[in-house]
Parts: structure tokens; sequence; C-alpha cells
């Protein structure tokens, strides 16, 4: 039997209702911000996230599903939604339009990683970017957005960490004060620390591996090689969040995986007894440099993104993954060719005007009707029979009450809106 590719899963049924119900409640509040939706490709050229050398990250060096395509180009299938925007945003030149500008998206992306609970190799992210602004007050609002969406949500168990990397030369004078203090602990780090200590020393401040070895704990701090300015930007971040009772803690362990950022950087991790290693939900931060280093004007930009599954499996902890589908209104069921035609009349009257209407296309026995009425969850169900049919007189039964109209057929919509309307008031 043909299976699934390893780190994938197929989307129906209970988790087709949360993705749909995060896609509305999320659009719903980012239109609040003046958000509009973004959509790139699914796959670009593999030189959009394997950058030249310094930019080399994570990402770039392991994780991505490469491919020759049949004009034997180079593609990749996108591990991350920023950079597919910023190449879109320097493309059609929106940076000449007014900015900032404010996108947002929901899409799948893909990383070639080892699978486990929430870390898959085809996932889904909820993104934000915005170009065009430096001012704090931006950094702050991506923050609050995903604070707001949590907690639209229902969800308990989350908790903000927030820190900065300082601008270009903040960094570089943290990068070296990083080299000179782990050159002489090399041989006590991992392979990959080893690999980070030559590309971004960093990374290697939130490796799982070295997390508890005595040397870390005296490392050097990002705030102590902070110059004013980057200093002022972080304490405004911190003000704006604070007028917006916004709860967060600053971690200076917090560098995020890809190396474009600039000043702050955040990460919203699941505070669930038993949640397992894969914790972070969402992460994001400001990042002045990109746009220029993907070959467009000095733009800056902030955003994140937040992980479907995680979420989901973090709602799913706390109970809050009960999504119902919209119950159906009606299901009719008829058998005859006579009967049949006048059901599909029937049933498309109802559905141009509202109700949610589900029929039966096998001329089943009335009882497997009625099974089937229960197991959609219908709300009534009205049967055409020969009589129906001569009289448009409809026969029409409460599938709950059980309770037995007479409804003549252009009477049929007042019916069901009134009756329908009761049930709403019921709940
Ligand atoms: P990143 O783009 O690495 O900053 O990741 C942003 C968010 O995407 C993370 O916080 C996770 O929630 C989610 N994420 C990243 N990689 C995976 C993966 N392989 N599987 C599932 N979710 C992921």
């Amino acid at each position: 039997m043909l299976q699934k590719p390893k780190g994938t899963y197929d989307i129906y049924g209970k988790r087709a209702l949360m993705m749909n119900y995060l896609r509305s409640v999320f659009s719903s509040l980012i239109d609040k911000y003046n958000v509009s939706y973004f959509e790139t490709p699914m796959f670009e050229a593999s030189e959009l996230f394997h950058r030249g050398v310094g930019e080399t990250t994570d990402i770039v060096s392991k994780e991505t599903y490469d491919f020759k395509d049949r004009g034997d180009r180079d593609m990749t299938l996108r591990p991350e939604g920023t950079a597919g925007i910023v190449r879109s945003f320097i493309e059609n030149k929106l940076y000449a339009d007014s900015l900032p500008l404010k996108a947002w998206y929901m899409g799948p992306m893909f990383r070639y990683e080892r699978p486990q609970a929430g870390r898959y190799r085809e996932f889904y992210q909820i993104g934000f970017e915005c170009f065009g602004t430096y001012d704090s007050m931006m950094d702050a609002e991506v923050i609050s957005i995903v604070y707001n969406f949590l907690n639209l949500l229902g969800l308990k168990g989350v908790k903000v960490n927030i820190n900065t990397l300082g601008d270009k030369e903040s960094r570089e004078n943290y990068h070296k004060a990083l080299t000179d203090y782990f050159k002489p602990y090399l041989n006590d780090l991992c392979d990959d620390c080893n690999r980070r200590f030559e590309k971004n020393p960093l990374r290697i401040l939130d490796c799982k591996v070295d997390a508890d070895k005595g040397f870390m704990k005296n490392a050097p701090k990002m705030t102590d090689y902070l110059n004013a300015e980057s200093k002022e930007h972080f304490m405004k971040v911190q003000e704006y969040l604070n007028i917006m009772n916004i709860e967060y803690e600053i971690n200076p362990n917090i560098v995020r995986g890809l190396d474009y950022y600039t000043h702050t950087v955040f990460e919203v991790v699941a505070d669930i007894k038993d949640f397992g290693s894969q914790n972070v939900l969402a992460g994001g931060g400001r990042y002045n440099n990109l746009v220029e280093n993907i070959g467009g004007p000095s733009v800056p930009g902030v955003g994140f993104a937040i992980g479907v599954e995680r979420l989901l499996l973090a709602l799913e902890y706390e109970g809050l993954d009960k999504v119902q589908a919209n119950p159906v209104s009606v299901y009719i069921f008829g058998a005859s060719t006579q009967e049949k035609k006048y059901l599909m009349s029937l049933a498309n009257e109802l559905r141009s005007n509202g109700f949610k209407v589900d029929i039966d296309y096998e001329s089943k026995s009335f009882k497997n009707n009625f099974k089937r009425a229960d197991k959609i969850n219908a709300s009534f169900v009205i049967i055409i029979g020969d009589e129906e049919v001569k009289t448009n007189v409809l026969t029409i039964k409460n599938n709950k009450t059980k309770e037995e109209y007479k409804v003549k057929h252009d009477e049929i919509i007042e019916f069901l809106s009134e009756k329908l309307g009761d049930l709403d008031e019921d709940k």
C-alpha cells in the first residue's frame, strides 16, 4: 500500500476543521491591524534560500528540499515564508508604494528534519511581515499580534520571551566577544557548535546539546555589547509591551535560528506539562538588513511565524480543540426518478437561500436515510414521496424532537428560517 512520505500528514476530519478555524480567527484578527493577505510560490530559485557565505544558516546548510526542474534550474521548496515575500517585495517594486507594507500568510513550509512530535517535513505556518518602519512600535506590535491571537483562542500555557541582537555594529562586537570566549572550549562543544563557531557563534547559545555545560553560564551577554541606539530601541519595545499589558520575559539566550535578525527577537513557548521538547510555538523579530541582502533597497522589516501543528497540539492539551462543523440544516431524501428531480431542485433552492443542505444520492431505505440524517447531525429531514411531488406540500420532520409538519413548498424558506432561528436560541 502506498503511504504518505515520512514527516508529512493528511488534513481531514477534526484537523481540517481546526485548521480552517485557525485561519478564520487569525484572518479576522489581523484585518483589525489593516494587514493584507500575501501568497508566494511554494518553490523558489534555490539561491533565494542559499544566499552567499556569511548569510549561511542552519536551514540553508542542511534542511531544504532541493531539486532540479526539467529545465535544469535549481529549485528549493520554501523552508519559511519570509524570504519569498521579500523576493516579491523587491521584484514587484512594492517598496515604491506607500510604506509600511503589512502582509500575512498561511501555508505549508518544507524542511528535511528528523520527524518527531511537533516536528514535520511539511508543516504549516501562519506568518506576518511588515516592511518600511524602523520604529520599535512595530516590534511591539508583532509580539502583540501573536499574544492577542493566542489569547483569542483561549490558550493559557504560553510564555513570551524576548531579546535583542542589537544593530550591525553591536552584533559584530558581540560576535568577536563570543568567538574569543568559546575558542578555548572548541573541543568541549558538539560538532554542530563547532560549525556554528565559524558561521554564526550566536547559535551556540541556544544549542540543546551543550546547554548544561559549565562554561555556557559565563558566556558574554549581548546586553553588554549593545550600543546606545540599540539599547534605546529595546527599552522602547519593552515600554510599548508594558503599555499594552503584554506579559513577557527577557531571555538573553534567544537568538533564533536564522541569522538575518537585528534588534528585537522573540519566541512564544508552550508552558504546558509534558508538552515535549518542540515547544516553541512561534518566533520572529526584526530584520533590518534582509531586504538589502536579497538585492533590494535598504528597507527594514519585522515579522513572525507561528507553527500551526504545535499550536494545534497546545490547544489539544488545553481542551480547546472542540470546534464543530456548522450543523446541517436540512437532509432531503426521495427515491424515484421524479422524486430525485424534485429534491435536486428543492436542495438547490434551499442552498441558494443560505441553508446547509445534504441529500440522499443512493435511494436508500427510509431507515438508512434517518440513520444518515442522525450521523450528519441534520436539524430537519424533508421526505419527498409521490404525494409531495404531486401536491407541492412537503413533509418535514424535526430530527431531534421527531415532530412532523406539512409545509407548502413556497412557504418552506420562511418555515425553516423561523424554526432554525428557534434552534439557535435554544442553544
Ligand atoms: P522558524 O521559521 O524556524 O522560526 O519557525 C517558526 C515556527 O514554525 C516554530 O516556532 C515552530 O512552531 C514552527 N516550526 C518550525 N519548524 C517546524 C517543523 N519542522 N515542524 C513543525 N513546525 C515547525
